[in-house]
C-alpha cells in the first residue's frame, strides 16, 4: 500500500510516495493524527509508539472526576475498541522512541528495533516538573498519567490525609477542588500573589482565590517553598521560605511541565522549549511534524513560537500537521483560536484567545457576583480574548466571533 500526496487546497502533490508513517506518542495528539491520516485517505502502514502501556485515554478527568471517584478508569478511553480497530494501527505500546535518525524518518525503539518510516509525527507531550529534592520522597506526587492519578487517589482516600499542593495553576486548583469534594483539608502554596493572575488577569484571579477560600481551601499565596519536612523518607509537611511549616501527609507538586524532547537529541531537529516548528507544525526536517503539548509552533501574527498545553490545540494541530506532512511542505498554517477550560469548585472556566494581564477587560453578559458571566479582553481596541464562568452558550458565540478576527483566519 502506498500513498501519493493527497488532499487539501494548495498541496502540490509532488512529495513522493509514502507507505509508512510513524506516530511517536500514543495519547490525544497522536491518536488525533492517526484519525486525520485515515480520514485523509492514507491507507499505508501506520505505526504508533507509546511509552505508556495502554491505549490512548483522556487526561483532563485525572484531576477532576477520576480523582473524586465519579469516573472510573474504564471510561477514560479516547475511543471505543471498534474505532481503535478501524484505524488499522500497528501499536507499539509500552515502548519508547529513543532516537530519530538525522535527516531521515527512522525511529529507534528502546528494545533496539527500528521503525523505518517515510514520515514521523512527534506527539510526545510533556511531563511535570518535579520539586527539586522531592523526587523520591514517599507521599509526594506529580500528576500527568493514569498511574500518577491512581497513586494519588489511593493516598487521598486512605485515612484523611492533610494535603498540600505546591503550585496554584490549573492542575493545582483542580486537585484542590477534588480534595474538598473528598472532604480533605487542603492548602495551596504558590509564590504568585494570586492564582492564575498571569492567565486571567488580577480581577478574575481574585475570583479564583475567593472560590478556593469559600470552599475552605487554605491559601498561602506569595509564599516560597524552601523544602519538604520528611521523616524516614515520608513527607510530613512543606517548609516555607519565611520559616513557617505546613503539615501535610500528601503533597501534590503542580509547578508546570517540560516538553518531552530529550529523545530527539542528535536528530538534527531543532528543539528548545518544545519541538521548534514553522506555522504549519513542520520541523526543520520536512518529513517530521510535531503536534500537541510538545510542539512549539510559529505564530506569524505574534512573531514568535507558542507551545500550547491545551486539549483542543492537540486535536486541531493534528489536522494541519498531517496535511502538511502528506503534502511534503507547509501548505497550511495553524491558526485556531487557543482555547481551554477548567472545572474547579463547581464552576466551569472557559478561556479563548490570548489575553494578557494588562488587557482591558469588560464584563459583557451576566454577573460576576453570581458566578455566571462573560468577559471580553481587548488590546488597542482589538478583541484578544474571551472568558466565561458558567456561561457556556454565550462563550461559544463569543469564541466563534473571535475566530473571525483576521489573526485566526486560516490561510
Ligand atoms: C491532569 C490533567 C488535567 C488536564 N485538564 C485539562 C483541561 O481541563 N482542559 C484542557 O484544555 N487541557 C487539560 N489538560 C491538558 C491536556 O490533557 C493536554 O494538553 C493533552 O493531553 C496533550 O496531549 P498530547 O498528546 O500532546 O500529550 P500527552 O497527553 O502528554 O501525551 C504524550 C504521550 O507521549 C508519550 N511519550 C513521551 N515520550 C515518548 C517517547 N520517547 N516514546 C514514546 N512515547 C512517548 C507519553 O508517555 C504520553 O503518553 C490536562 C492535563 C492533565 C495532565
Amino acid at each position: 500500500m502506498s500513498f501519493h500526496n493527497p488532499i487539501g487546497s494548495g498541496c502540490r502533490r509532488d512529495g513522493g510516495l509514502m507507505s509508512t508513517l510513524a506516530i511517536v506518542g500514543a495519547s490525544l495528539a497522536g491518536y488525533s493524527a492517526a484519525q486525520q491520516l485515515r480520514a485523509a485517505g492514507f491507507d499505508g502502514r501506520l505505526v504508533m509508539v507509546g511509552e505508556e502501556n495502554r491505549l490512548p485515554y483522556d487526561r483532563p478527568p485525572l484531576s477532576k472526576d477520576f480523582l473524586t471517584g465519579r469516573l472510573p478508569a474504564g471510561e477514560l478511553a479516547l475511543a471505543d475498541q471498534a474505532d481503535v480497530d478501524a484505524l488499522g494501527v500497528d501499536w507499539e505500546l509500552g515502548r519508547s522512541a529513543v532516537a530519530l535518525r538525522p535527516g531521515e524518518a527512522a525511529v529507534e525503539l528502546d528494545d533496539g528495533r527500528r521503525v523505518e518510516a517515510d514520515g514521523v509525527i512527534v506527539a510526545t507531550g510533556a511531563r511535570p516538573r518535579p520539586l527539586p529534592g522531592a523526587e523520591r520522597v514517599s507521599g509526594v506526587h506529580l500528576l500527568r498519567t493514569m498511574e500518577d492519578a491512581v497513586a494519588l487517589r489511593a493516598e487521598l482516600v486512605s485515612g484523611r490525609p492533610k494535603v498540600a499542593i505546591v503550585g496554584g495553576g490549573f492542575i493545582g486548583a483542580e486537585v484542590a477542588s477534588s480534595c474538598v469534594e473528598l472532604g480533605l483539608e487542603v492548602t495551596v502554596v504558590d509564590s504568585a500573589e494570586l492564582p492564575l493572575a498571569d492567565v486571567l488577569g488580577s480581577r478574575f484571579a481574585r475570583l479564583c482565590a475567593q472560590l478556593h477560600a469559600e470552599r475552605g481551601v487554605g491559601l498561602r499565596f506569595g509564599a516560597t517553598v524552601a523544602g519538604l519536612v520528611t521523616d524516614a523518607n515520608r513527607v510530613r509537611g512543606v517548609r516555607l521560605a519565611d520559616g513557617s511549616r505546613l503539615d501535610a501527609d500528601v503533597v501534590l507538586v503542580g509547578i508546570g511541565v517540560r516538553a518531552n524532547v530529550d529523545w530527539l537529541a542528535g536528530s538534527g531537529i531543532d528543539v528548545g522549549d518544545g519541538v521548534q516548528c514553522d506555522a504549519g507544525c513542520v520541523t526543520s526536517n520536512p518529513a517530521v511534524v510535531a503536534i500537541g503539548d510538545v510542539a512549539s509552533v510559529y505564530r506569524p501574527e505574534l512573531g514568535r513560537r507558542v507551545r500550547a498545553e491545551h486539549w483542543t490545540s492537540a486535536t486541531q494541530q493534528a489536522s494541519t500537521a498531517v496535511n502538511n506532512l502528506l503534502c511534503g511542505y507547509t501548505a497550511h498554517e495553524f491558526r485556531a483560536v487557543p482555547y481551554f477550560w477548567s472545572d474547579q469548585h463547581g464552576v466551569r472556566i472557559q478561556l479563548a484567545g490570548e489575553p494578557r494581564p494588562t488587557d482591558e477587560v469588560t464584563v459583557t453578559d451576566g454577573n460576576v457576583a453570581e458566578r455566571r458571566f462573560l468577559a471580553q479582553y481587548t488590546r488597542d481596541r482589538h478583541p484578544v480574548g474571551v472568558l466565561a464562568v458558567n456561561h457556556p452558550r454565550a462563550f461559544a458565540r463569543a469564541r466563534r466571533a473571535l475566530a473571525r478576527h483576521p489573526r485566526y483566519v486560516p490561510i
